[in-house]
């Protein structure tokens, strides 16, 4: 099963007794390692840019538990918070005023926000902003894009990324027709798509809603104009523009991908960061739209965990340390200095390599590229990709098992960490 000198002993056994226990042995279905051997690593400890498995080996992590971990792993001012408030509850199922502080500062940071709904996830964030969508404009139709994934409720499960592009599974059984009847697709960076679609459904779509970088099918940027075209459709046809901003709120700027492009939506989901590692999502948007939502409003959603201190907590601090200066010229300075690294060590040694970054967001394909959409995505070397990701496990590299996650960089990783693992690059690729 595993070759190399990796001692996994432990990692094995855990995961082979927890096959019997949970469904493919795990509790989310890309931390299974299919597509790079099936093999997981079982973690034991996180800090800062590190992780540590039950075998005793560390890793410079480039997963970030999928992106919270932005300040490093077990920040102590974080965990000191956390500690301290959870001597107080951890959760109220009534109002508490941690609620407030996070709330002001996503108003504050997010341009498109004005008002901001508490959820525990992202998934619950984009199933409800769907509902809002629909609530706001009286139209049932909903225009997304091939390999953005915006969680795993049933409209969203056509043409998903993230596990849905790593498994290649098709959209899953178990989602009625009925449910994604409304869902339209079309492919990344095709405004021409788009706008086909609103013309053969004059007056029926609600919105569009987008990861407006991708990073679920592989990081994908945005062509020139894309986003500024999108919300010249939308606003044309009585469409909502959504960003679902999960994986790039906080994270590509302060003020998400709408600051770092100028393009403002007029909804926008959060997740991933802005729970600081606990388990928080967020819709905001228009006061006008926001008041929709009950109890302002008609359009129902609750949460018995949501808005709790614990997770508020979390998130209050980790964005009061992003908002130090400095925050996003770190994470920009070391993510470029570590993608360029590794597209140099690619060319170095004659493998086709394609990739970017923006601030501490980051991927690449093992093809030449361009990659503006799913399809081209698909066109990568998947075989050579599940080789590299396991031998620079071996490195002590832990990358995002799938060729289709973008990787994320935190305020822990140091030069020394970049610079170690462009090292393990150049010993993996000339070996391959
Ligand atoms: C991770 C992610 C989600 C789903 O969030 P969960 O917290 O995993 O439910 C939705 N949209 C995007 C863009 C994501 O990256």
């Amino acid at each position: 099963m595993i070759t190399g000198t990796l001692k996994t002993t432990k990692s094995e056994e855990i995961f082979a007794s927890a096959q019997a226990l949970m469904p493919g042995g795990v509790s989310s279905p890309v931390r299974a390692f299919k597509s790079v051997g099936g093999q997981p690593i079982v973690f034991d400890r996180v800090k800062d840019a590190y992780a540590w498995d039950v075998d005793g080996n560390q890793y410079i992590d480039y997963v970030g538990t999928w992106g919270p971990a932005i300040c490093g792993h077990a920040h102590p001012e974080v965990i000191k918070a956390i500690q301290e408030t959870a001597e107080k509850g951890t959760s109220f199922g009534a109002p508490c005023a941690l609620e407030n502080v996070l709330a002001e500062m996503v108003i504050d940071a997010v341009p498109s926000v004005e008002m901001v709904r508490f959820v525990n996830s992202g998934t619950e964030a984009c199933m409800a902003v769907l509902r809002l969508m629909r609530a706001y404009t009286k139209r049932d139709k909903l225009i997304k894009f091939e390999g953005c994934y915006h969680g795993h409720a049933d409209m969203f499960l056509v043409k998903a990324g993230s596990g849905v592009a790593t498994l290649g599974l098709p959209d899953s059984p178990g989602v009625p027709s009925s449910t994604t009847a409304n869902t339209l697709n079309a492919p990344y960076n095709d405004l021409q798509a788009v706008r086909q679609l609103f013309e053969a459904h004059p007056g029926e779509i609600a919105g569009v809603i987008l990861e407006p970088v991708v990073g679920n099918s592989g990081f994908v940027v945005p062509d020139a104009g894309f986003l500024a075209g999108l919300r010249e459709l939308t606003t044309e046809h009585g469409a909502l523009l959504v960003f679902d901003e999960v994986m790039t709120g906080f994270r590509i700027a302060y003020g998400g991908a709408q600051s770092h492009f100028g393009i403002t939506p007029d909804l926008t989901t959060m997740g991933k960061v802005i729970g600081g590692g606990l388990p928080v999502g967020a819709y905001g948007g228009k006061k006008e739209i926001m008041e929709m939502v009950a109890p302002a409003g008609p359009m129902y959603q609750a949460g018995t965990l949501s808005g709790n201190p614990l997770a508020m907590m979390a998130g209050i601090k980790t964005l009061e340390i992003l908002r130090q200066p400095g925050s996003y010229e770190h994470l920009d300075k070391i993510t470029k200095r570590l993608i360029n690294g590794l597209l140099e060590v690619g060319k170095e040694t004659g493998h086709a390599m394609y990739g970017g970054s923006i601030s501490g967001m980051f991927g690449f394909f093992f093809q030449d590229g361009p990659v503006h959409n799913y399809d081209d995505a698909k066109k990568s070397d998947t075989a050579k990709f599940g080789k590299y990701h396991r031998a620079m496990l071996e490195q002590g590299v832990y990358l995002a098992p799938s060729q289709f996650e973008a990787g994320f960089t935190s305020l822990a990783h140091t030069e020394a960490d970049i610079d170690k693992t462009i090292a393990a690059a150049r010993t993996v690729l000339q070996n391959m």
